[in-house]
């Protein structure tokens, strides 16, 4: 299942997970893409699923990157930039399954 806790994972919930060797293998993974990509990739402060700017309204907030095929690679063009609703929506909509996530 896919749940928003995956995409803000405080130090305290890093390190609960570290009892858990696989996930900790995956989580490291993932956190480890996700600061590359976000140092990489330029925040366009247009979502790039509905369109529409960061903050343009109550629903559509900020912006959060969201992982197009859930595939834990180190490529920008795999990761888009969307608000918080466009991205739950994508991800449910392309049965996206975020590898390292799973056993949460
Ligand atoms: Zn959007």
């Amino acid at each position: 299942m896919f749940s928003t806790f995956n995409l803000y994972i405080s130090p305290k919930e890093k390190m609960r997970g570290n009892k858990s060797g696989a996930w900790k293998g995956g989580i490291a993974i993932y956190t480890t893409i996700h600061v590359w990509i976000r140092n990489h990739k330029p925040n366009p402060k247009i979502c790039d699923i509905c369109g529409l700017p960061e903050y343009y309204n109550e629903k559509l907030g900020k912006l959060e990157l969201s992982n197009k095929t859930g595939k834990l690679i180190r490529d920008i063009n795999n990761f888009q930039w969307a608000h918080h609703s466009c991205h739950f929506w994508y991800d449910k909509e392309n049965k996206i399954v975020h590898e390292g996530l799973d056993d949460k």
